[in-house]
This record gives structure tokens, C-alpha cells and sequence, in this order.
């Protein structure tokens, strides 16, 4: 994939998804309506291709949820496992999805988010 098509990617999955959470903190539900800011996280690393567009990877968070208060998604590990017993499906999906082998290609994901 090239980099525009990641940057793509990002942007649309970004937008997905904060749609999808109402663009609210999806641990203290603040955000649009509180006037907080929220962010985008990626419970495994957005390093991983293959889970890096995947929905169920991808959770709306504010910004002391992310990373700035000591419990945040980036600084406590259980804030993960509150995720994996709060969303087991998403947690098994992107679980199976991760050690995969195949890349997956621009058009493909394009076309899963846009049915979203
Ligand atoms: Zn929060």
C-alpha cells in the first residue's frame, strides 16, 4: 500500500469509528456533548496492517482516557483488559485477525469501511 492510501485509510477509519462511538469517550462517555476533544486509539498497535482498519480494533477515547491520566489506554494495562471483558466479540475478531499473514489491500478495506 502506498502512503496515501494508508493516510486514506486512517482518516475514513478514524471517522468510522468516532461516528460509530457517538464521538464520545467510550470509558467516561465524555466528549461532544461535555466539549472534550476525543481521540482515536488502536487496541493493538497501529504498526499491525492487519488490524490497524478493523472497526473492532478501533475505539473512541478522550483525551485523559488515552493517554494522559495514569489510567489511560496508553499507560495501564487495565484499561485493555476492561476493553477485552466489556467487548469479548470485538476482542476474539480482532484476536484472529492479527497473527494473518496477508496484507490487506487498499481497495479492499476501502470498500469495508464505506459499507460500514
Ligand atoms: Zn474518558
Amino acid at each position: 500500500m502506498t502512503k496515501p492510501e494508508i493516510k486514506k485509510l486512517d482518516t475514513i477509519s478514524a471517522k468510522v469509528c468516532k461516528d460509530r462511538d457517538n464521538w464520545e469517550c467510550i470509558y467516561c462517555g465524555n466528549g461532544k456533548e461535555t466539549g472534550n476533544q476525543v481521540h482515536w486509539h488502536h487496541i493493538v498497535t497501529r504498526n499491525n496492517f492487519q488490524t490497524r482498519w478493523c472497526l473492532d480494533n478501533l475505539i473512541t477515547v478522550c483525551a485523559s482516557h488515552h493517554n494522559l491520566s495514569p489510567k489511560s489506554f496508553h499507560k495501564d494495562p487495565e484499561m485493555f483488559e476492561w476493553w477485552v471483558k466489556t467487548y469479548p466479540e470485538r476482542y476474539k475478531k480482532v484476536w484472529s485477525l492479527k497473527g494473518g499473514s496477508l496484507k490487506h489491500q487498499f481497495e479492499e478495506v476501502l470498500k469495508e469501511l464505506e459499507e460500514a
